[in-house]
């Protein structure tokens, strides 16, 4: 078998942030195995396909069809079969957005391979790939530990790595790859974006208000301009979108957002453990609550015993200040 082959996603014409953490993981990997880094471009990705050199891959696969310009499950795993009967990849990586859920599922299923979902780290011991995933709401922490001589299918969740630092004189050979039977069994008519959708998933930096903001109006008067002056996005817990303060997208925790930031401020949040199912995994924990007890700061990087009132205007000055 031959190393990691890494599935690309593009964002506008560019490749995706997960793309390029998965690059530099997967790089890491590759090496460990003795082998080497493949990319694979599906569909409308192939037009950003060579940039994954720039960031580690020697090796690049694209497969351009018309029936590939959507998302579909049959469509992708042809595409990535053909990518895997090619390469032989012992490992094959992808994001854990919603499509790469099902296309990771029925791809090990296709090649009678192993899977992990939401994994969050992973490492070659003893020559056999090894993942780890949180579950039961993130407080238990799995290893998997894969049979060595079979491929394994893992799904990362973004910002569980960072992103390869670009190498822009770097190139890669870029092979084109044909399908002999495209025929989806599913055809996509139609794709409406949602008017306002939250992309919390996506945010590096997410600040989050609960019950302790007191009302809707303190809420929107204290996180929206946190959030916006660290150029990040506004999450909620459940009892104040259950009580019409917010909208659901903006949900974190286990029935919202599952979110893995660099940074999670969570402002007057008890830290449930149904929340902290949804965000315990974010690199840098920042609790304000005017409670030392509270459950959030069992879990948080940095705590800070206070009212929300005082703290975060004095915050978002500061910020502002400070990246003016
Ligand atoms: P509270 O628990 O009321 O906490 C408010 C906090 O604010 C307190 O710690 C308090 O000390 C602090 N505070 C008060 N005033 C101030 C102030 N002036 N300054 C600073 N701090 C202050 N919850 C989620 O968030 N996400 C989910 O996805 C989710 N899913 C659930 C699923 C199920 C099946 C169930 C049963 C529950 C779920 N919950 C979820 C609800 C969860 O159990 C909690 O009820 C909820 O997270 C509490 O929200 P909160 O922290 O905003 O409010």
């Amino acid at each position: 078998m031959n190393g990691v082959l890494v599935i690309l996603e593009a964002v506008g014409d560019d490749l995706a942030a997960i793309s390029r953490e998965l690059l530099g993981k997967g790089r890491q990997l590759a090496d460990a195995l003795g082998g080497s880094l493949a990319a694979l471009a599906i569909g409308p990705t192939t037009a950003v396909a060579a940039r994954a050199a720039h960031f580690g891959a020697d090796q690049i696969f694209t497969v351009e069809a018309p029936a590939l310009s959507q998302y579909t499950t049959d469509g992708y795993v042809a595409a990535a079969m053909a990518a895997v009967k090619t390469f032989n990849p012992a490992l094959i990586m992808a994001g854990t957005s919603f499509q790469m859920r099902d296309f990771g599922a029925a791809l090990a299923t296709d090649l009678n391979a192993g899977l992990s979902v939401d994994v969050t780290d992973l490492k070659v011991v003893d020559g056999a790939i090894q993942a780890t995933r949180p579950s039961h709401g993130g407080n238990v922490i799995n290893t998997y530990r894969f049979a060595a001589g079979k491929p394994v299918v893992a799904l990362v969740r973004k910002q569980s790595f960072p992103e390869a630092a670009a190498q822009p004189d770097r190139s890669a050979p870029v092979t084109a790859l044909a399908v002999a039977e495209l025929n989806p069994r599913t055809t996509v008519e139609e794709v409406k974006p949602k008017a306002g959708a939250v992309n919390l998933t996506d945010a590096a930096i997410i600040v989050t208000g609960g019950r302790g903001l007191g009302n809707k109006d303190n809420y929107y008067r204290l996180i929206p301009p946190l959030a916006e002056a660290l150029g990040g996005a506004y999450g909620a817990s459940r009892a104040i979108v259950d009580d019409g303060w917010v909208p659901y997208e903006h949900q974190v925790g286990q029935t919202g957002k599952t979110v893995s930031p660099k940074l999670y401020i969570a402002a007057g949040v008890s830290g449930a453990i149904q929340h902290l199912a949804g965000m315990r995994t974010s690199r840098t924990i920042v609790a304000i609550n005017k409670d030392p007890e509270a459950p959030i700061f069992r879990i948080a990087t940095l705590g800070v015993v206070g009212d929300v009132n005082e703290i975060l205007p004095l915050l978002t000055e500061e910020i502002k200040a400070r990246l003016n």
